[in-house]
């Protein structure tokens, strides 16, 4: 099986200490990126660790599709425990860093301990280096990728980098990457701003190899020839059908559709959009730069669930409003799924859907923690009382788009995802939509027959986020290239997919996760949403109460010396 090569490196940047040591017991076992992030983090972080306290560690990895040439390979893994969930989480960047990292030679980067002044951490093939900031201090991302790029000539691509929002650890901060490019869902931002940290930088060139197989350029050459709509119009292109079959979040989730859809849609995006963008390696490029000639104002996005979260979900109908709240997010370090749903909530408790000044004010003051900027800066789980709404959230994560009250077993694919109401954990949406083959879609209503592939979902997704390999391959990497791919057997991958999902899980059960957070906002609406869960866990092999036997899962066996 192809894996990622390389020693582990271990900064601890209280001591400013670094090791390297072999990983490679688990490597055969890991792929690279999430697994082997999640089988380090499983062994290392106590289950008692304070998620802003030193003694979580940050997991940064990629996999062995970068050594290839291949499109839907330019992204990594971050992996850490999570201040927005409380719970062990993976999430995923693109843009063009994951190639800079490989050149470092190392399979992956463990970040621990917490240092009392602000640092650049640079690492090389050859080193790490840490370098004390101050005056970077709630610097913007947009400003440190300038201050690296001019003091240290490293442009954005080599940069992971936090805004102010990390610094303040707002809890739902992102790591940016690419200066646009975020690992956005679970506060993974605040963890790096909790150790003192403004940026990574990673140069190199690292002499690992990994040989990939020739199927490769067949997958490359149909990506560049694809006319599919995602070239054009990105995630945005989902926001239409979405909105027509009562899908989309509006108005802090009291209604599914927003009658001004139109006016901020993939057409209106297409519109705005001057050129194309990509991720390294990739001819699919589905990312979006855009600019509005009238203000001058420039972003990348916004992509579908921004759209949703400042879009409909705050009762927005201007595109280039939705447009500057993405680019707030982006300069200040915010994840833009969760800050948007956050403002919508506090639009809903002020009654001032459509409010875009207030909107915009409001994004800068949680990045800053200023006023109720500070409340919110907490997340909708934490506050919702405070703000006397309803929490629209599943173990702590507000929700992306994809209404699981329309789409039965999105929703129920929310609930059991160990990191909350995202939904690319599972990325069940696709089978209820018309965007797969129609004889592996299934009907919205209800949740019947759809736990077993729910698992199998989650399980591909752990390789996917492991090899790395975007998730917008489906239509090109299906499970037998994969296999081909990563010179696997496709059971063999989604048996190591499982134990991830279960490693994930049995961590969080040490912090007390059971059946009760496996829970919706409207259970009640999904028939035979109990049923489902219960399905889930029987296919899992874990126990009733969501929790995972004792004894059914390992690590790898790599604890820390400390
Ligand atoms: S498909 Fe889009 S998001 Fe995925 S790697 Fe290519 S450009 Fe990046």
């Amino acid at each position: 099986m192809k894996h990622v090569q390389g020693p582990l490196c271990t900064i601890d940047v209280g001591e400013r200490s670094v090791e390297t040591e072999s990983v490679d017991g688990l490597l055969e076992r890991s792929v690279g990126g999430r697994a082997l992030g999640t089988r380090l983090a499983h062994d290392r972080i106590p289950f008692d660790a304070d998620p802003l306290g030193p003694e979580n560690r940050l997991y940064l990895a990629t996999g062995p599709l970068q050594h290839s040439t291949m499109s839907f390979t330019g992204r990594m893994s971050a992996t850490a425990l999570s201040p927005l969930t409380d719970g062990l989480l993976s999430s995923n960047a693109g843009g063009f860093l994951s190639r800079n990292f490989t050149g470092t030679g190392y399979s992956a980067l463990e970040v621990t301990g917490s240092s009392d002044e602000l640092l650049v951490v640079h690492v090389t093939d050859e080193g790490v280096e840490f370098e004390s900031v101050p005056d970077l201090a709630e610097a913007t991302v947009f400003e440190t990728c300038e201050y690296i790029e001019d003091e240290h000539g490293l442009g954005a691509e080599h940069t992971v980098v936090v805004g102010p929002a990390g610094e303040n650890e707002v809890r739902f901060a992102s790591i940016m990457t690419s200066k646009e490019r975020a690992f956005g869902r679970g506060g993974l931002g605040a963890v790096l701003g909790s150790k003192g940290i403004k940026a990574i930088t990673f140069d190199g060139d690292s002499t690992n190899e990994v040989e990939i197989p020739p199927i490769q350029m067949e997958i490359h050459g149909e990506a560049a020839q694809s006319d599919h709509i995602m070239k054009r119009q990105g995630t945005s292109s989902v926001a239409s059908y979405a909105d027509s079959v009562e899908a989309l979040p509006t108005r802090y989730f009291s209604e599914l559709s927003f009658e001004h859809i139109d006016d901020i849609d993939g057409d209106r995006i297409e519109e705005k959009k001057y050129k194309k963008g990509t991720c390294s390696a990739c001819a699919f490029a589905c990312k979006l730069p855009t600019k509005d000639d009238e203000t001058g104002l420039e972003t990348e996005g916004p992509e579908y669930e921004t759209l949703m979260a400042f879009g409909s979900n705050s009762g927005v109908d201007d595109i280039v409003d939705v447009m500057k709240s993405n680019k707030l997010c982006d300069e200040l370090g915010l994840d833009t799924i969760s800050a948007g749903d956050v403002v919508a909530a506090y639009l809903a408790s002020e009654d001032e859907f459509g409010n875009a000044e207030l909107i915009h004010e409001t994004v800068e003051k949680i990045a800053y923690r200023e006023g109720i900027g500070d409340t919110l800066a907490e997340g909708v789980d934490r506050v919702h009382d405070e703000l006397g709404v309803e929490n629209w959230t599943v173990k702590g994560m507000e929700f992306s788009a994809h209404d699981g009250r329309t789409l039965n077993g999105q929703g129920l694919a929310f609930a059991t995802s160990n990191r909350g109401a995202d939904h690319m954990y599972a990325e069940f949406y696709p089978y209820e939509y018309p965007l797969v083959d129609a004889e592996d879609a299934f009907e919205k209503e209800g949740v019947e027959g759809k736990p077993p592939k729910i698992v199998e979902l989650e399980n591909v997704n752990v390789i996917k986020d492991s090899a790395v390999l975007c998730k917008f391959s489906r239509s090109f990497v299906d499970e037998e290239r994969l296999a081909t791919l990563l010179d696997a057997d496709y059971d063999e991958l989604l048996e190591i997919g499982s134990e991830i999902v279960a490693l994930e899980r049995h961590f969080n059960n040490q912090r007390g996760f059971d059946r009760s957070d496996d829970a919706l906002p409207y259970d009640d609406q999904i028939p035979g949403f109990e049923e489902g869960l219960e399905e889930y866990y029987a296919e899992r092999g874990w126990n009733d109460d969501g929790t995972v036997p004792d004894g059914a899962v390992d690590g790898g066996g790599v604890p820390a010396d400390d």
